[in-house]
């Protein structure tokens, strides 16, 4: 089963997939991403992520080469082709080619890449006993809900992490709890689910609604507002959504541990929902 790409609506093996030099994506990062997953053969939330890639490309003013019928098309189509059990999707948008300069010509024809390649779940005994995060300052720009390609803060951010041999880093502005560097970041005291809310500080993630909407049904409750970094140490459970890590307790915070140091029993309710929907 191959991995496949697909590059200005033609479908061929990565390996032949090829983009200018002048790319703005490879030059200043100009563009935007979505990421998302199959369950079941199906892709995840398709609508809600076609709405956020819009969204991404209105607010950079990037012209958006098709719509979502076509999108659909194309997405199902490589999912088809690559045939594996569960697929990752990764859509790229850049403004497109030009001779460097940073302002734009309104007319430049968009880069549309997408990658279907196979789908490795987290490992059985993170998902089952949680894992352990970092927190580090968040130096990212001021436009964090737009899904942009200029991740260096967060590659910042995931390679401490991985130095401090710890799944996730949690990033904290002017002393709260904004998101994770590849998750949304909740947590629950006293029986409250709480996260950062929407806005430009935090992106916006499928899972993070998807899951709110799971606590609201169940009439657990829900606010959107600031944690700090100090009322996370001592919080009842700390738990990360997203496509790729879905619902993950996290046990451990800078080495101090959450509560009992076991995923709780909110974050376990959600997660067991969150599989009963999706998976
Ligand atoms: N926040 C950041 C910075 C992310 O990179 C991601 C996903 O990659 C998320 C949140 C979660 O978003 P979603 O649930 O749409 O995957």
């Amino acid at each position: 089963m191959p991995d496949v790409a697909f590059v200005n609506g033609v479908f061929m093996p990565p390996a032949d997939a090829m983009v200018s030099i002048d790319d703005r994506g490879f030059q200043f990062g100009d563009g935007i991403y979505e990421v998302l997953r199959t369950y079941r053969g199906q892709p995840f939330e398709l609508e809600a992520h076609l709405a956020r890639l819009d969204r991404s490309a209105a607010a950079l003013d990037l012209i958006q080469p098709y719509s979502r019928a076509e999108w659909t098309k194309h997405l199902l189509e490589g999912i088809r082709r690559a045939a594996y059990p569960e697929a990752k999707i990764y859509i790229q948008l850049t403004r497109g080619v030009a001779p460097r300069d940073h302002a734009y010509a309104a007319d430049l024809v968009p880069t549309v890449v997408m990658t279907v390649r196979e789908l490795h779940s987290l490992s059985r005994s993170m998902q089952t006993d949680g894992v352990e995060a970092i927190t580090i300052e968040d130096i990212r720009w001021g436009r964090c809900d737009i899904k942009s390609l200029n991740l260096l803060g967060n590659v910042f951010a995931r390679q401490q992490a991985k130095r401090a041999q710890v799944f996730e880093a949690i990033l904290v502005k002017a002393g709260s709890i904004t998101e994770g560097a590849v998750s949304n970041v909740m947590v629950v005291r006293g029986g409250t689910i709480m996260t950062a809310p929407e806005g430009p500080t935090i992106l916006s993630g499928v899972t993070r609604a998807v899951v709110l909407e799971l606590a609201r049904k169940a009439g657990l409750p829900v606010q959107e507002c600031g944690i700090t970094q100090t009322d996370l140490y001592g919080v009842d459970e700390v738990f990360l959504t997203g496509t790729t890590v879905e619902v993950l307790a996290v046990v451990r915070v800078d080495g101090k541990v959450i509560k009992d140091g076991r995923p709780g029993p909110i974050t376990q309710r959600l997660a067991a929902g969150f599989t009963g929907l999706a998976g």
